[in-house]
C-alpha cells in the first residue's frame, strides 16, 4: 500500500541544507544561477544505501545518470559504490572520474558501437533486449552477460517514470525469454545476473513482487549468482511527500533470498541501483528574481521570474513535478506577509514554469511564498537528481551553470565551472562561401 499523500498544503517550504547566508555566499562567489550540493547528505545517503537489507552479500550501484559530475562519482567511488551506466558515454566518463571499469554495469537502450572493447575492460553488461544478446554473443561468445527483464509490473511515480509493463520498452519482455535462452544457448554465453528496474516511485509492496517475480527468473537462470533488482526508491521533494524507507522495502526481500538458498542452495548476491535516493535532496538551484510582473482579472497572476529555468532544470516543464521553492530577501531584508504566485524560468518558452500543477505540465498552478522582491534570492530545492544532467541545455543560448560543493565544514568548492559563451557555439563551422548569397 502506498500511505495516501496529505492534501497539498500551503505551508511554506524550507531551505534543507542551505542557510540564507550560505546561499548568499554561493551568489556572491560563483554568481546565480548555481547548483549547490551537500557533501554531508550525500555520504548520509550513499551509508544508508550500503546498509539495504540483504542476506548474502550487497553491491549498490549509483545510477550517475542522476548526477553525473565527477565529484560526485568521485566521492561515491571512494566510499565503495559502484556504477549504473545508461549509455556507452556515460562508461567512458566514469572511467575518466577514476572508476574501475569492473565497478561499473551497462544497461542501455542504445549498445555503445565499442561495447566489445568496454566488456573486454571489465564493465558489466546487461543485455537489455534479444538483439543485444546476439551482439553480446556474437562479440564475446561464452562471456558472462547479466539479462535485463522486463517482468510484466511496473511502479512509477509517473506515467513517463515507469519503465516496467506491457508499455515499457526496457528489458526483455518476460514471455520472450525462451528466445533469449535459445541465443544463450547457441552461442555458450554464461548468464551471471538478471536485471530489474522497473521504475521510479515503488511501494514496499510491488517491491516484493518484484523481487518474487525476479527470484522466479533466477531458478530458470541457474548459473546466475546476481540479482539486481535496480533502483526507483521514491524520496519526497516537497515536505508533504513521502520517502522510501530502504529497512521496510529491504526486509521482505531479505527473507525471500534466505528462503530461496533454503530451497536451491544458490546464495545470491543482491544488487540495487539508485539514482533518487542517492542525490534527489542534496542539491539545490541557488537562482536571483530578475524580474516580477503581474496580470489581473479573473485569470490574472503575480509573475516571478527567475535567472534559471528549464535550461538548468526540466523536470517541471516534462512531469509537471513539484520542486521546493524558497525566496530569500536580500540582504535579510523584512518583507510583508507570504503571497501567491507563479514562477517562470528565463526562456522565452511558456512551458518553462517551476510552479506547474502536480503531474500536469501544460497548466500553471499559484504556489504560496515568501514576499518577494526583484533582487532576492529564489532557492529551488530537491535538485540533485535527473536536474542539471537532464536540462534544456543552451536553450536562448544561456550558458550551463556552474556546480558547487557545499563541504561539512561549510567551505564551497566549485566543481563545474560556469560554460562561457564560446563553448556553446565552439563546434560550429562558418557557413560555407558557395552557400552564401
Ligand atoms: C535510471 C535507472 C536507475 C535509477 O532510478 P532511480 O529512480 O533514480 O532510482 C536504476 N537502474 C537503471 C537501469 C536505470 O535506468
Amino acid at each position: 500500500m502506498v500511505a495516501a499523500e496529505p492534501e497539498v498544503e500551503t505551508k511554506l517550504e524550507q531551505l534543507r541544507f542551505l542557510t540564507p547566508e550560505t546561499a548568499e555566499a554561493v551568489r556572491s562567489t560563483y554568481g546565480t544561477p548555481a547548483y549547490v550540493y551537500d557533501v554531508a547528505s550525500l555520504k548520509a545517503n550513499a551509508r544508508e544505501c550500503l546498509s539495504f537489507p540483504n542476506a548474502f552479500g550487497l553491491t549498490v550501484r549509483f545510477a550517475m545518470k542522476s548526477c553525473p559530475n565527477a565529484a560526485v562519482l568521485q566521492l561515491f567511488n571512494s566510499m565503495g559504490l559502484h556504477i549504473d551506466a545508461s549509455s556507452g558515454w556515460e562508461v567512458r566518463r566514469a572511467m575518466a572520474a577514476g572508476v574501475p571499469a569492473d565497478h561499473i554495469s551497462l544497461s542501455t537502450q542504445e549498445l555503445p558501437r565499442d561495447f566489445a572493447e568496454l566488456l573486454g575492460a571489465g564493465v558489466r553488461v546487461n543485455a537489455c533486449s534479444l538483439s543485444q544478446a546476439s551482439a553480446a554473443a556474437l562479440a564475446l561468445p561464452g562471456h558472462h552477460v547479466g539479462l535485463r527483464v522486463n517482468p510484466g509490473l511496473g511502479s512509477g511515480g509517473t506515467k513517463r517514470t515507469n519503465v516496467g509493463g506491457p508499455g515499457s520498452s526496457f528489458g526483455i519482455w518476460h514471455e520472450q525469454l525462451g528466445e533469449a535462452e535459445a541465443i544463450i544457448a547457441k552461442h555458450g554465453l554464461h548468464v551471471a545476473r538478471i536485471h530489474t528496474h522497473i521504475g521510479s516511485g515503488s511501494d514496499p509492496a510491488v517491491w516484493q513482487r518484484v523481487s518474487g517475480l525476479s527470484l522466479d527468473l533466477m531458478r530458470r537462470f541457474p548459473t546466475a549468482t546476481h540479482l539486481n533488482l535496480g533502483g526507483g526508491y521514491k524520496v519526497g521533494r516537497m515536505s508533504y511527500e513521502y520517502s522510501t524507507d530502504l529497512k521496510v522495502i529491504g526486509e521482505p526481500v531479505k527473507g525471500d533470498f534466505e528462503a530461496f538458498a533454503a530451497e536451491t542452495g544458490r546464495r545470491l548476491h543482491l544488487e540495487i541501483e539508485p539514482g533518487t535516493f542517492l542525490v534527489a535532496n542534496v542539491g539545490a538551484i541557488v537562482s536571483t528574481i530578475q524580474d516580477i510582473v503581474s496580470t489581473s482579472g479573473d485569470e490574472g497572476h503575480t509573475f516571478i521570474k527567475l535567472d534559471a529555468g528549464m535550461t538548468d532544470l526540466l523536470r517541471p516543464s516534462l512531469y509537471g513535478a513539484q520542486h521546493p521553492l524558497v525566496t530569500l530577501p536580500a540582504g535579510g531584508a523584512k518583507r510583508g506577509p507570504p503571497r501567491p504566485y507563479v514562477v517562470v524560468g528565463h526562456c522565452c518558452e511558456s512551458g518553462d514554469i517551476l510552479t506547474p500543477a502536480p503531474g500536469e505540465p501544460d497548466v500553471i498552478a499559484e504556489r504560496v511564498l515568501g514576499e518577494a522582491r526583484i533582487g532576492d534570492v529564489c532557492v529551488v530545492e530537491g535538485c540533485g537528481a535527473y536536474v542539471s544532467g537532464m536540462s534544456a541545455k543552451n536553450y536562448n543560448s544561456f550558458p550551463e551553470a556552474p556546480e558547487v560543493l557545499l563541504g561539512e565544514d561549510g567551505q564551497l568548492h566549485l566543481v563545474r565551472r560556469r560554460q562561457a559563451l564560446e563553448q556553446i557555439y565552439q563546434n560550429e563551422l562558418p557557413l560555407p562561401e558557395s552557400i552564401m548569397s
